[in-house]
């Protein structure tokens, strides 16, 4: 497959497609990023490195943080996790307080806000820094110890924590939240502020694609049961309210945040991100959600 190839046209076609997206406002310091920024990196298993634009730049992570919470938490607890955050998809924006109340205090997935704070809260409970360990796991599965997070974006994303403010006291009443919504929600934010490119992620998420092993030296970091599990829940949750749109029409598992990044796999060929800031209604990259379609196409292939 001539991968560099069909990343040119995808830049090709993209330069002239217009978007009517939003560049996240709400964190006001990621409304600061440049709305033209577009990168994309495709790492295969067979064949290495393909890429375009402004793919060796970082970008705010955001919600695809939540697959590595999940990842470490799923590494460190049993099925008992998922007593306390479900697995199913939400239909609901990724803030909505709806569910819960009704759910009893259950998120219906990790990918979700709700779901991402009961993985954070989890995380406290069983780590002495679970900053560090989440950072640690990061340099470990990417090879690159520069990674950090971003102290404006985390500084600026407090002052706007009011509706996770709200998920954390209300799953709190239902005693599905053990410690305190400060130490949470801080812990929640510093993971939604790193920073990568478009390469360190998908060299990240390389481990989705192979099995769990790190592509490098086939060092096992999760179990391929593990990774089996992560994966669908990216299939049928990565997307909030959007995860059938993303499924019918690029068919891989992945997941978004509100940086503008989507990060995705086809198991056992290739991870692959791309990002552009501006974002449809849903929250999801407009752009990035229609080179990863062209992507599929191209290729003329999907897990499906
Ligand atoms: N930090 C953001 C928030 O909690 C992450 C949301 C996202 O990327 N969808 O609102």
């Amino acid at each position: 497959m001539d991968y560099q190839h069909i990343l040119n046209s995808i830049q090709t076609e993209l330069s002239s497609t217009p978007y009517t997206g939003k560049v996240a406002s709400y964190i006001p310091q990621l409304e600061k990023i440049d709305p033209k920024k577009f990168g994309m990196h495709l790492f295969c298993i067979n064949s290495g490195h393909y890429n375009f634009g402004d793919s060796n730049e970082r970008f705010s992570i955001q919600s695809i943080s939540k697959v590595f919470a999940l990842t470490r938490a799923t590494s460190l607890v049993g099925n008992e996790l998922f007593r306390r955050v479900d697995v199913e998809p939400s239909g609901n924006p990724f803030n909505s307080l709806v569910q819960l109340e009704y759910e009893n205090g259950i998120p219906r997935n990790p990918f979700i806000n709700a779901g991402a704070l009961v993985i954070s809260d989890i995380l406290i409970s069983l780590l002495d820094n679970p900053k560090k360990d989440f950072l640690d796991f990061i340099h470990k599965i990417t090879g690159t110890t520069t990674i950090d997070i971003n102290i404006k974006v985390f500084e600026s994303e407090k002052t706007y924590s009011h509706r996770n403010a709200a998920l954390l006291n209300l799953m709190k009443s239902f005693g599905n939240i053990k410690n305190d919504i400060n130490t949470v929600l801080d812990f929640y934010m510093y993971q939604c502020a790193i920073e990568m490119s478009c390469k360190e992620l998908s060299t990240a998420f390389m481990i989705y694609a192979n099995g769990g092993k790190r592509l490098l030296d086939g060092e096992q970091i999760i179990p391929s049961r593990k990774v089996k599990r992560i994966n669908a829940i990216m299939q049928t949750c990565g997307f909030y309210d959007e995860a059938g749109e993303f499924s019918f029409r690029v068919g891989l598992p992945g997941k978004s945040g509100v940086g503008g990044g989507i990060a995705a796999i086809h198991p056992g060929q290739y991870a692959v991100t791309v990002w552009s800031p501006p974002l449809n209604p849903k929250g999801n990259s407009e752009l990035g959600m229609y080179a990863l379609e062209r992507l599929t196409t191209l290729t003329g292939l999907s897990i499906f």
